[in-house]
């Protein structure tokens, strides 16, 4: 027996862009049920489950942060665990250790490649790697953070009692930064051809990235789906994880149709690696179906 051997980069061309996505770490999970759709019977979920040959008590749940390189500027989009195992007590027995710098490294980046962090949104698996113990992981870059999303975990106010110790953690990551970041809102610009899209709901302010370039077009999703199966072909369901959970449904809805009239490719940092596919419609809601070599040619 060798042992586990998977990919954790799939690095390809995208118009005149670069892309990789980068497997930072995945974790086993127990039950998809009551996490995903805590308002259904379980006995429903297990038959969605079965009827996309998954099982319904265990799942695996990756953590893809993505990496454009737009030949002027590398901007790496969410930093995913990080060293939060290795630091935060509380957190030891739930988050894998982050590998995002390793691997980064084996798709050709070293830390002080990174132009611009862009960060989704402001939960653990997100920031995780933004500091190592104090200091910044990726020293020359610029940091971008949507305005809401910020001001929401910087004030404090009505954080609900789940997210209490995810707002100190942001305190601790990312407000360190703030005299290095840029604010952004819905409809602004990173770079050139990367355009902020709302994807509020999840958290209070997350943003999903439109990357566009010489006609080809990338939704960086981040938790807008956070499985494959079930956030997509059930959107309307509850997730205890979401922070607005109407909220996040109605982002859902809009998501997924948005992809699927615009035949968008997706990155969506907990969809199965490498992270990439797109959106079908199909009866009462929508698939994900993951790339083949559309984006090999
Ligand atoms: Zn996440």
């Amino acid at each position: 027996m060798q042992g586990e051997m998977q990919p954790t980069i799939y690095r390809f061309k995208f118009g005149e862009f670069e892309v990789a996505t980068i497997l930072d770490s995945k974790s086993l999970r127990q039950g998809l049920h009551p996490s995903f759709g805590p308002e259904r019977a379980a006995a429903e979920a297990s038959a969605l489950c079965a009827a996309n040959g998954i099982e319904a008590d265990r799942y695996e749940h990756p953590f893809t942060p993505t990496l454009v390189n737009t030949g002027r500027q590398v901007v790496l989009f969410d930093t995913g665990n990080g060293f939060l195992r290795r630091d935060i007590e509380q957190l030891r027995g739930r988050l894998p250790d982050g590998r995002l710098v390793e691997r980064l490294g084996q798709a050709g980046y070293q830390p002080g490649d990174i132009d611009v962090v862009v960060t989704t949104h402001g939960h653990p698996d997100h920031i995780g790697g933004l500091l190592d113990r104090g200091q910044p992981v990726f020293p020359n870059a610029r940091y971008v953070f949507g305005a809401a999303e910020f001001d929401f975990w910087k004030r404090g106010e009505n954080v609900r009692e789940a997210r209490k110790f995810n707002r100190e953690l942001f305190v601790k990551l990312a407000v360190p930064l703030a005299d290095k970041a840029a604010f952004i809102n819905p409809g602004d610009e990173v770079v050139a051809g990367i355009r902020a899209v709302d994807a509020a709901g999840h958290s209070p302010g997350m943003l999903a990235f439109h990357v566009e370039s010489a006609g080809k077009r990338l939704l960086i999703w981040a938790d807008t789906c956070n499985h494959y199966v079930i956030a997509v072909q059930r959107p309307d369901w509850q997730l205890d994880v979401d922070d607005d959970k109407d909220k996040a449904a109605a982002t859902r809805k809009r998501v997924l149709d948005m992809a699927a009239t615009d035949k968008l490719f997706v990155a969506g940092f907990h969809m199965p690696f490498p992270a990439l596919g797109t959106i079908e419609r199909s009866a009462g809601g929508y698939r994900w179906v993951p790339v083949s070599y559309q984006l090999n040619l």
